[in-house]
């Protein structure tokens, strides 16, 4: 049973409750409720007018409403009188089928129809930079190589550390931390769990990172590319199908400890990777992440085709060891929902279809990726990967006509807004024309 907010605020000591929702471009809007007005807004939802965020809504429209969900209570652990829940969408009596939380739910309900339970666990990376957005907030992290560079870290352990032990107070069950490999860059992991307890944290530890980084006068972000002679901030994803509190991509027999079904949801992956960009790489800014040229430590981390391979990560998806697999795709800048709920779509669908994922390649697709012939190629820019979505069937059928269409209309928008920018190399290169 759902626990009583109203019981927990007196027990753990809430004064205020952040109910809170993720938008379609990933910006949480939450409302600050006193704990004497829960009991009423668990019920009914906090109230927020639906156009003032990135929901493809009118002003005309009626009162959304988010709904906390009481499993999803996270006390905020660098305020604790605070308790954040996450919240999903209705509007007159209906849930708002384009909200993200909802989506990923009804993917999750398509699984479970099959049998299948997703589990996921995420590798956020992100930078610590100055306030201003300027530059990485450590002059001194300027090594060509710093990827794992000891001294760095420890440059950084009050911040670090405070996250870390956030995640164990809040039983995550966290177990490393790192620099990763651009100046400025982090990345701390913590165990997979079910897609929609992970996503939730996903959405709660962008929140958290950046709140933590204020406070120790640094600013967090995980735009996918902040600085272009560097690596950018991934956000790759761990995926594997459950059945009946077992492993179903888990087999001995299998071709890298993989069963066939694995295999079938690599290959509706594969299928879809160029219409699924738009979800997992969703900004203009992430097409300078993928199709990178190298940066200055030698290797982007980032896939420029559609591939699979081995444990090997120069490819889009890797195969680290028996059980699952490793969408190396995604950036900093995913929805927390909809990136696994648009790979579930699409891995169901190669289930179904028995979708063939082709030969895996094991070879360097840094050097070597020249050589591949007839594999798909990623989108170049936001436009193309839109576009890719909107021909997709597949990801039409399963994440729904409400949600795509909104989605797409609001990105058109974006990237149109984009496109009114005069650049300075467009100066630079066409003055003269
Ligand atoms: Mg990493």
């Amino acid at each position: 049973m759902a626990i009583d907010l109203a019981q927990a605020a007196k027990e753990k000591g809430i004064r205020y409750f952040l109910i809170s929702y993720t938008d379609l471009f990933g910006v949480q809007r939450a409302k600050l409720v006193p704990a004497s007005a829960i009991k009423a807004m668990a019920k009914a939802g906090a109230g927020f007018a639906g156009f003032a965020t990135w929901l493809d809504m009118s002003p005309a429209n009626s009162d959304l409403f988010a709904v906390p969900d009481p499993d999803s209570l996270i006390q905020l652990p660098w305020k604790p009188e605070v308790g954040w829940l996450a919240a999903d969408l209705w509007m007159d009596g209906k849930l708002v089928e384009q909200g993200p939380r909802t989506v990923l739910k009804a993917a999750m309900a398509s699984a479970a129809a099959m049998g299948y339970e997703l589990k996921t666990g995420v590798e956020c990376e992100y930078f610590l930079i100055t306030p201003d957005g300027k530059a990485v907030s450590d002059a001194a992290d300027t090594a060509d190589k710093p990827c794992y560079d000891q001294l760095i870290l420890m440059r950084r352990y009050e911040v670090i550390t405070e996250i870390c032990d956030a995640m164990l107070q809040l039983g995550w069950k966290p177990y490393q931390n790192d620099h990763e490999d651009a100046n400025g860059q982090f990345e701390m992991n913590w165990e997979y769990d079910n897609a929609l307890v992970t996503a939730d944290r996903h959405a709660f530890f962008k929140y958290m990172v950046r709140s933590i980084a204020e406070k120790h006068g640094m600013r967090a972000t995980f735009m996918p590319k902040p600085f272009i002679n560097l690596t950018g901030s991934g956000c790759h994803m761990h995926v594997s199908l459950w059945k009946d509190g077992r492993n179903a991509f888990e087999d001995d027999a299998g071709e890298l400890g993989l069963a066939r079904i694995a295999y079938h949801f690599i290959g509706g992956v594969i299928q879809e990777a160029p219409a699924l960009c738009a979800l997992t790489n969703p900004s203009v800014n992430s097409y300078k992440r993928i199709n990178a040229p190298r940066t200055l430590s030698g290797a982007t981390w980032a896939p420029n085709t559609v591939t699979y391979t081995g444990n090997n990560r120069t490819h889009m998806i890797r195969i680290p060891e028996p059980g699952r697999f490793e969408f190396r795709l995604a950036d900093g800048a995913t929805n927390p929902y909809l990136l696994p709920a648009s790979v579930l779509v699409a891995g169901l669908d190669g289930i179904a279809r028995q979708t063939d994922p082709g030969k895996r390649l094991d070879i360097n697709m840094y050097t070597e990726g020249h050589k591949v012939r007839g594999a798909k190629k990623l989108p170049l820019n936001l436009l193309d990967a839109l576009r890719a979505l909107d021909k997709s069937a597949v990801l039409r059928a399963g994440l729904g006509s409400s949600f795509i269409d909104s989605y797409l209309k609001l990105k058109h928008d974006d990237w149109n807004a984009y496109s009114r920018h005069l650049t300075q190399w467009e100066r630079d290169n066409t003055l003269d024309c």
